[in-house]
């Protein structure tokens, strides 16, 4: 793929079940504890004048994420896709950047 991907978490939904790192761990065969993607607590953010606490996955190897989207027949990361909030997406970055736009509140964006 020439695109690159990017990945959209809804920090208002991700309620951080840790379903996505535990799926990509699982699509790549890696040992436990190892994974492309971590959940991780965020730092307190002020939302409209109120602190708040968000969970988030974290990319740290695009280039795998690249081959999964590529592999994928829907285009998009299998990780995302056991996401019961529909809190992520891993999708080629044109899609994220849209999704992102529509998307109209807080959010993480990794490109
Ligand atoms: S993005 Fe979805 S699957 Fe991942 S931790 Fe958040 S709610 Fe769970
Ligand atoms: S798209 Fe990225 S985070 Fe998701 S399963 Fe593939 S390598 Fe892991």
């Amino acid at each position: 793929m020439s695109e690159k991907v990017g990945v959209l978490v809804d920090l208002e939904m991700c309620v951080g079940c840790y379903a996505c790192q535990s799926a990509c761990t699982m699509k790549n065969q890696l040992p436990v504890g190892k994974t492309y993607l971590r959940v991780v607590n965020c730092k307190p953010e002020r939302v409209d004048g109120k602190l708040k606490m968000f969970m988030s996955p974290v990319p740290n190897n695009l280039e795998r994420c690249a081959e999964c989207v590529d592999a994928a027949e829907d285009g998009r990361g299998p990780c995302a896709k056991v996401c019961l909030a529909s809190a992520l997406d891993i999708a080629p970055a044109s899609k994220i950047l849209a999704e992102a736009e529509l998307l109209g509140r807080h959010c993480a964006l990794y490109l």
